[in-house]
């Protein structure tokens, strides 16, 4: 294991709550806290067993007050969440105690934690790989139970297990293609057995690349939510719709025209999907500034979308300002909603045939939204979402995987139009080297900690 010096930090959320707690890791951590800590039974804690608690007062280390009261618990390493000796100081939630309780073991020795180092600690000691610390942080954020299932089946090495998999059919390939140049002399005479050998191996590799990456998409939208936008011009119903789908009047709703001017970001949890709703301003050619930056984002945030919900009101004649919404997402993916169907239609609905899908809805009557609902989750999900198995929901996973594949593709590519067998090896090493950037074997130091830094401190 590598030397590290001790680091401490607030694990806890900052604010007033029940209790606080503050973690120690490191060699010296029952050694730090021995200073600042009097035992109620007197005892000096360094004999501590681990998965134990004592009972007393975290003092000042210079004029020897108590600050605060309260139980400390150890886990002596291998078996602590950073691998190493894990002291937490569990304290009264308070701010200012905290933050001195904290002081306290940073003047008794420990230093400062970065963000995420502790999770950093457990990678580096071995305990889990990048691919498992990244889970550790998506379940943190899961934004739906789904979400943290998924995140959940990650950090208990789910993904660890499958590239596992990936790199022992591709390290056959390679040991297949050693034997064989080392026992030839003459590369035009290779044993006709291995090639055949090599293929079937990389085509097992590449089949299981594949199913991983098969629910990719849905994986990311299941973890960073699906970025919906809705757009329409001023008055078809942007913010009653937005509203009926969070059933909270969080965005205001009013008869004059344009007046949902900021772009509001919201989630709602459509069945387990977190969507993530960006309200946008009436996409309209305008003069007045403030409407125009409106206009803009709108225009940006449909390029952002997943999916845009186009809002017509059918109680009136369509006009230029609609069809210019309808063209600017025509090449989007995009369901119709031709809203407002408790008043008269004025609208010629065979005009709108070119959408694939188009529901009528009334957001103020609240008619026609599970449909939408619905319609949604037949679009990204094919109507069922399959939470039992694992989904690669992280874009670094993806890329990584992308390239595993491609080498892959070439090798099998190679093998079949007789080419060297090293250029082969080639190929399955760079495959290899992809898939150990998911796990954190083949990457970068100065990436890896680019990872952890993405992380809330104490974690
Ligand atoms: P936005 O400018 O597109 O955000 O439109 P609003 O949501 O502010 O709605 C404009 C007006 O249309 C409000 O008076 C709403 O009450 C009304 N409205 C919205 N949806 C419906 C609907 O389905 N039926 C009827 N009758 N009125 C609606």
């Amino acid at each position: 294991m590598r030397e590290f010096d001790t680091i401490s930090a607030i694990s806890t959320a900052i604010g007033e709550g029940g209790i606080a707690i503050i973690r120690v890791s490191g060699d010296r951590a029952l050694d730090i806290v021995s200073k600042i800590f009097r035992a109620k039974n007197g005892k000096d804690i360094k004999d501590m067993k681990t998965y134990t608690m004592r009972y007393g007062h975290i003092i000042d280390i210079d004029t020897k007050e108590p600050i605060d009261e309260v139980i400390i618990s150890f886990m002596k390493g291998p078996r602590s969440y950073t691998a190493e000796d894990v002291v937490e100081i569990n304290c009264h939630g308070g701010v200012t105690s905290t933050n001195k309780v904290l002081e306290m073991t940073i003047k008794a020795g420990a230093r400062l934690a970065e963000p995420g180092e502790f999770t950093k600690r457990a990678f580096l000691n071995g305990r889990i790989d990048l691919s498992q610390a990244e889970a550790v942080m998506d379940l943190i954020s899961a934004k739906t139970d789904l979400a943290m299932k998924s995140a959940l089946m990650q950090s208990n090495g789910s993904l660890s297990k499958e590239i596992g998999r990936l790199n022992e059919y591709l390290l056959n390939v390679l040991a297949l293609i050693e034997y064989a140049v080392d026992f030839t002399e003459d590369e035009e005479e290779i044993d006709p057995s291995i090639p055949p050998r090599v293929s079937e191996s990389l085509e097992e590799a590449l089949n299981n690349i594949n199913r991983l990456m098969k629910n990719a998409d849905e994986g990311r939208i299941i973890r960073d939510g699906l970025s919906l936008a809705i757009v329409g011009k001023p008055n078809v119903g942007k913010s009653s719709l937005l509203n009926v789908l969070l059933r909270e009047k969080r965005a205001i709703v009013t008869d004059i025209a344009g007046t949902t001017r900021d772009v509001i970001e919201e989630y709602i949890n459509l069945d387990g999907i977190p969507v993530k709703i960006i309200d946008t301003a009436g996409i309209r050619e305008t003069e007045d500034i403030v409407e125009r930056i409106g206009v803009e984002k709108s225009k940006e945030k449909i390029e952002e979308a997943d999916l845009v919900l186009l809002v017509l009101d059918i109680s009136r004649e369509l006009d230029k300002e609609d069809y210019e919404i309808i063209e600017a997402v025509k090449n989007k993916k995009s369901i119709l909603l031709l809203n407002k169907i408790d008043l008269e239609n004025k609208i010629d609905l065979n005009s709108l045939n070119n959408f694939e899908y188009k529901i009528k809805i009334s957001a103020k009557e609240d008619l026609g939204i599970d449909k939408l609902k619905e319609e949604i989750k037949n679009m990204f999900f094919n109507g069922t979402i399959d939470s039992e198995s694992l989904v690669i929901s992280n874009s670094r996973h993806k890329q990584a995987l992308i390239r595993a594949k491609e080498n892959c593709e070439k090798a099998i590519i190679s093998v079949k139009n007789n080419e060297y067998l090293d250029l082969v090896s080639i190929y399955v090493t760079s495959a290899l080297k992809a898939l150990g950037e998911i796990t954190g074997t083949e990457l970068e130091e100065d990436l890896v900690n680019k990872i952890f830094k993405e992380f809330c401190c104490g974690k």
